[in-house]
């Protein structure tokens, strides 16, 4: 299986080499040359199997010869063990034909956990074989830092470098990145807001002698193999709820365009997807794409639901190389007019795009609504993210096909604003309870490359 970039340019790789590089050197994304198909058969025999071995055989075809069955058997088997939940994503019925799939029941309570455990372990055993040790680098505004440091604390052949915005992140989010003490994580807390910590970021990956020097990885939203973790709990939701012999439709809270992309993967192996939802929050961009064809960044306006406060959708970029028909070179293009400002879809690739989703849009009071009705009605307390999405859904439900909704983190993660919406303060799962009471070690930062560079040189274990 060989992965090739979007923009048409740059070489074709292995898996492992895609993994392990993150984006391509054309700056374009990495895409499996073909799509490998799940048969009517294939579906049906996912009824009844463990949540790890429905992941086996869904990635399996993906992974080449990057690890032996029984390597990718022991990397999920690693990957999963600390969800807390033995169905890893549990589907929930909240209506006659709606249900949520619980996505937040791993170690950070976020739906990242499925990927960022996953790439956690295959990085393990594909550094080890190699005798490489790298530096990961990540900026985050939350739930992407806390879940890398909770998947790469105390592996051997790693360190983890956060940073995330001095000040600006929930506490719950925070005492995720400062409480591990393993040796080989390192919270940093910049002076600056996420964009700042983002762009540092890019600088160190454009600082090739640092780059090359300290070994940097990245394992941002961007990454393949990201994408392929979140591909399974398609499958299996939608198996449980009788494909391949039964169609049903899912919502997707939607900010980096990575979970929906995801879905859109599954539906291209086989699985009979009706519809995919596209959700966003104020943040619209990806709505409006989608409804008149112009997709022009302007300002981020912060919501309740800060993980989807995007602008610029790293992933879609994915969308559109299919809606132009795998034409890098047209995709290069618009890319190029985005730097210069935005860009006009073309009118064969809008239709492909439109053919593929649909969306939506859910503003402030709208989701501290959906939370508060949901609660009432159904005793469920949601997260905000997953209330843009349940609000979403419900303009794009039909009778006769079943609705899955993601529901991308656990209430407790943002409990401020549910408990704004509903009244109700959501508790940590049981076993997080004492995260409050921990120990938390973060080096504040100044918001200069060279300070970070340093400290980085300074505490990698060669
Ligand atoms: C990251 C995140 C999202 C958005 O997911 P994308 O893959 O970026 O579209 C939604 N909800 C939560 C809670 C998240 O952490």
């Amino acid at each position: 299986m060989k992965y090739i970039s979007t923009r048409g340019r740059a070489p074709s790789l292995s898996f492992e080499e895609a993994m392990l590089t993150g984006l391509a050197r054309d700056g374009g994304l990495y895409l499996p040359e073909s799509i490998p198909q799940m048969s009517a058969e294939d579906i049906r025999a996912l009824h009844g199997v463990s949540y790890e071995e429905a992941a086996f055989r869904v990635m399996r075809p993906f992974i080449g010869d990057a690890f032996t069955d029984d390597e990718f058997h022991e990397i999920i088997a690693r990957a999963y063990a600390g969800f807390g939940h033995a169905a890893r994503a549990p589907l929930k019925q909240l209506d006659a034909g709606h249900f949520l799939l619980e996505l937040f029941h791993g170690p950070t309570l976020a739906f990242k956990d499925f990927a960022m455990q996953l790439i956690g372990q295959m990085f393990e055993f594909s550094l080890k074989r190699s005798g490489n040790r790298v530096s990961i680098v990540g900026a985050t505004s939350g739930d992407t830092g806390s879940a890398a440091i909770e998947a790469f604390r105390g592996l051997d052949a790693v360190d983890v470098f956060i940073l995330y915005p001095h000040g600006r992140v929930s506490e719950v989010q925070r005492r995720q990145m400062t409480t591990p003490g393993e040796s080989n994580v390192h919270a940093l807390a910049i002076d600056g807001h996420f964009d700042d910590a983002q762009a540092r970021v890019k600088d160190m990956f454009n600082d090739f002698e640092f780059r090359d020097g300290v070994r940097l990885a990245g394992v941002n939203s961007i990454n393949w193999a990201r994408v392929l973790a979140q591909v399974v709990y398609y499958f299996t939701s939608a198996v449980s709820l009788g494909a391949p012999d039964r169609k049903v439709s899912f919502t997707v809270p939607t900010g980096n365009f990575g979970d929906i992309f995801a879905g859109y993967i599954a539906r291209r192996m086989g699985l009979p997807i009706d519809t995919l939802v596209v959700a966003t929050n104020q943040n619209d961009i990806l709505h409006r794409c989608l409804s008149s064809g112009d997709y022009r960044p302007d300002g981020v306006i912060p919501s309740i639901s800060p993980s989807m406060d995007i602008q610029v959708s790293s992933n879609f970029e994915r969308a559109l190389y299919y809606a132009y028909g795998q034409d890098g070179g047209a995709v290069a293009q618009v890319m190029d007019e985005l730097r210069a400002g935005g860009f006009s879809v073309s009118q064969g690739a809008l239709q492909a795009l439109r053919e593929a989703f649909e969306s939506g849009r859910c503003d402030e009071d709208a989701t501290r609504a959906a939370i508060r009705q949901t609660w009432d009605r159904t005793g469920e307390l949601l997260c905000p993210h997953s209330a843009v999405g349940l609000h979403v859904a419900e303009d794009h439900r039909s009778a006769d096909v079943p609705m899955i909704t993601l529901a991308t983190a656990h209430p407790a993660k943002f409990p401020a604003a549910v408990e704004e919406a509903s009244g109700i303060h959501p508790p940590l799962p049981e076993r997080m309870a004492d995260l409050y009471e921990r120990d938390e070690r973060v080096t504040r930062i100044a918001n200069d490359l060279g300070a970070i560079e340093t400290l980085i040189k300074e505490r990698i274990t060669h």
